[in-house]
């Protein structure tokens, strides 16, 4: 199997033959597809799985289907950790190289300017830990009504570090017609309960 018969963009795809990416991960064949046909989907992945391009990979393809250019934020994605958030950052900038993406992040713990400032210059794909992103919320510094796709990513450890408040209230302020992405380590019952209340007939995928 190639990512090309996975049915992406031939920039997504020349950007992945740069970077040496030959074959998809058991997680990006399974949710490619799915998250290109627009599906919810709750998938149970460990880090190192690849988990961030599945996701993000066709993201940026719709970002290049797209017709208008207006820079709004179509994708949140919620990360337990700066640590985690800054990767998932990354590999937005990586992957949509060429692909006139804006993404940026936000995390608790550092100055709060600079993060409006990246806000500010356009943002396609904001990636944040909840409490900042709740922080600029409630300052009214961003508006979370055009979120197309949220993407909740280990969300097993974001219910361990106690967001589950933060997490409900962001999603009060997002669209309740939208995309979600689901991803989890682990599963207990909370997990799924969170699963449950945020997920419209999933795709459920475990690698
Ligand atoms: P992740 O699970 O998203 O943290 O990704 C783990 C590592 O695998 C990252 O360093 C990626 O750059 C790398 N990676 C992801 N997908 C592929 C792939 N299809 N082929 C080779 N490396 C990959």
């Amino acid at each position: 199997m190639s990512f090309s018969t996975l049915g992406l963009h031939a920039d997504v795809l020349s950007v992945l033959d740069k970077l040496g990416y030959h074959t998809p991960t058991p997680i990006q064949l399974a949710a490619i597809p799915d998250v290109l046909a627009g599906h919810d989907v709750m998938a149970g992945a460990q880090t190192g799985t690849g988990k961030t391009a599945a996701f993000a990979l066709p993201l940026i393809q719709r970002h290049l289907e797209r017709q208008d250019t207006e820079k709004v934020i179509r994708v949140l994605v919620l990360t337990p950790t700066r640590e985690l958030a800054q990767q998932v950052h990354k590999s937005f900038v990586t992957y949509s190289q060429g692909a006139g993406l804006n993404a940026v992040v936000a995390y608790g713990g550092a100055s709060i300017n600079p993060q409006i400032e990246a806000l500010n210059a356009g943002c396609d794909v904001l990636v944040a830990t909840p409490g900042r992103l709740l922080e600029l919320a409630m300052k009214q510094l961003i508006d979370l009504s055009t979120v197309q796709t949220l993407v909740l990513d280990e969300a097993d450890r974001m219910l361990d570090m106690g967001f589950i408040i933060d997490i409900e209230r962001i999603l009060k302020r997002l669209p309740d017609t939208r995309q979600t992405l689901f991803f989890s380590a682990t599963f207990n019952d909370e997990v799924f309960a969170l699963s449950k209340t945020i997920l419209t007939q999933p795709k459920l995928i475990e690698v």
